[in-house]
């Protein structure tokens, strides 16, 4: 079988660093309240409306909390749909990303119960001047919307990030075509990142059936990496080694 390619992520990122996974003992009722804390925080966040960038900020942050899920995936910005529902990926987006989720082993619906959901900015940053689709949030918005996700990061501690879209790898990776990105996995800090395309039907990058193929590549890294969770539950993986092991 022809092995998956494995990408080298320059040395630093503006996200940097990330942080090991938790074992799943780490995962207290303590740090479940922390991140309650958190999406409550978010949600009452204006700076993007304070500073002249945003009409009207309203943040879409609350979901279950999740602490020490395996996988989180962390978008550009919300869109209107997701605004009116209140749900991180409430469009079309999110039914995407749930069938990648089953084509990567996944049991339906896995996006709503297993997965973190975030994004680099999260207020809605309305339609694109140019009149097609939404308009990319400025460095400026992300910058000030960038501690949310860093203190997320930081309570979640999954072993993977899905990374969809240019903005969110860039965010992680730097700078790279999305058809050098996808398909590809870089390791950092024992966290995978995986670059994906977004997942909005306004993104014409699929209909080339040879970005198909990169998505499926990707897809096939997070199933990968699905089956070492399986072959290896938690407990087994975080168990201590055995006296006079991995001391020292
Ligand atoms: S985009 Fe982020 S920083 Fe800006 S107002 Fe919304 S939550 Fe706050």
């Amino acid at each position: 079988m022809k092995a998956l390619k494995a990408m080298k992520a320059p040395a630093t990122t503006s996200l940097a660093p990330l942080w090991p996974p938790l074992a799943p003992a780490a995962r207290s009722a303590q740090r479940e309240r922390a991140l309650t804390v958190l999406q409550a925080e978010i949600a009452g966040c204006r700076a993007c409306q304070e500073a002249g960038y945003l009409a009207v900020a309203q943040p879409v942050a609350r979901q279950r909390g999740l602490t020490g899920a395996r996988v989180m995936i962390v978008g550009q910005a919300p869109g209107r749909l997701t605004v009116e529902r209140g749900i991180m990926f409430g469009g079309p987006s999110g039914d995407a990303l749930e069938r990648w989720l089953q084509m990567a082993g996944f049991p339906a619906g896995a996006l709503r119960r297993d997965v973190y959901l975030s994004a680099l900015t999260r207020c809605d940053p309305g339609r694109s001047p140019k009149g097609h689709g939404d308009r990319k949030p400025s460095p400026a918005e992300v910058a000030l919307c960038r501690p949310w996700l860093k203190r997320e990061l930081e309570q979640v501690r999954p072993s993977v990030i899905l990374l969809v879209g240019g903005m969110a790898i860039e965010a992680f990776i730097g700078r790279v075509k999305l058809e050098e990105a996808v398909g590809s996995v870089v390791e950092r800090a024992g966290v995978a990142l995986i670059p994906l395309p977004h997942p909005s039907g306004v993104s014409r990058w699929l209909n080339d059936p040879a970005h198909q193929r990169l998505l499926e590549q990707g897809l096939a890294q997070l199933a990968r990496l699905r089956a070492t969770w399986e072959a290896h539950p938690p407990d087994e993986r975080h168990s201590p080694p055995p006296p006079g092991e991995g001391q020292g």
